[in-house]
């Protein structure tokens, strides 16, 4: 077991940030997470005894889970996460949000079929988890023996072709480098298609969108055309704001009002499709 410690009001506070930023639904259920930091317990030579945190078995920097409804009566929050101290002390701010991030992305308030959010007897939310868009075992052994044969190689592949990732994968190239980095240098030479549905929605954010609603509607659409047309194709806002992962209906207000100024500002965006007049 490792030696835990309830994190400072720091940490809580970036926890809070970025649910605030990423997680519109988390945020406007306000969720309580509980944060814990842990550090191994060492052996009589000061060696440690085991990873920190762990994941079906293996070491990794953070953990999220549900508070049960008897430790919230008790006083706990509605989640735990809990963050390898050693990580914690080895990042920067921008790649603990990061880490925070992705803890916060596995879970979402859970929602009966009217939309509504289920709570316990407290009154305080239900969640359900939310597993990741990737994930599989890798054998290179197996892989090189069987190659397209093997599941690796059908399950790299079908990651690699996804629109997900390509999205992902074509605003980081070349060699992975940080999305401010990779922005700031595109803005610096920026040249925009005459074509708007061609617009990275980076563009959103002159128009106020914060930087962490841009960044999830970008994995999620990459273009300002995938994003209008997916707007134009929904039968109603509550329902699209649902299914964008993280965007909350106070990032769907937050970008209508976006589209709105971008409409007035461009002209090659004034006549943009999807235009139901509540858009
Ligand atoms: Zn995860």
């Amino acid at each position: 077991m490792p030696i835990y410690e309830r994190a400072s009001n720091d940490v809580r506070d970036l926890v809070n940030r970025t649910m605030e930023l990423y997680h519109g639904p988390l945020h406007d259920v306000e969720t309580r997470v509980d944060v814990l930091l842990a550090t191994p317990k060492l052996n009589k030579k000061g060696i440690p005894t085991g990873p920190a945190v762990k994941y079906h078995g293996k070491k990794c920097a953070a953990v999220i889970r549900t508070v049960s409804y008897k430790d919230r009566v008790k006083g706990a929050g509605d989640l735990e996460i809990t963050i390898d101290e050693e990580w914690w002390m080895a990042h920067d701010e921008e790649q603990r949000i990061a880490l925070l991030d992705h803890e916060l992305t596995h879970r979402e308030p859970k929602l009966d079929k009217n939309g509504a959010v289920k709570t316990d007897d407290l009154g305080r939310p239900k969640f359900v988890r939310i597993d990741h868009d990737f994930e599989f075992g890798w054998f290179a052994t197996t892989a090189l023996r069987h190659g397209k044969l093997s599941v690796e190689v059908e399950q790299a592949r079908q990651m690699i072709e996804s629109e997900r990732w390509q999205n992902c994968i074509q605003r980081f190239l070349p060699g992975l480098e940080p999305i401010d980095v990779a922005r700031s240098e595109a803005t610096a030479t920026r040249v925009l298609p005459s074509d708007w549905k061609q617009w990275p929605i980076d563009e959103l954010g002159e128009f106020g969108l914060s930087v962490g609603k841009v960044k999830l509607l970008s994995a999620e659409f990459g273009t300002m055309g995938k994003l209008m047309e997916s707007l134009a194709k929904a039968e109603e806002p509550g329902f699209w704001c649902k299914a964008v992962k993280g965007l909350g209906e106070n990032g769907y207000a937050a970008l209508t009002e976006a589209i709105a100024a971008m409409r007035k500002a461009r002209p090659a965006f004034a006549a943009a499709d999807g235009d139901k007049g509540n858009w």
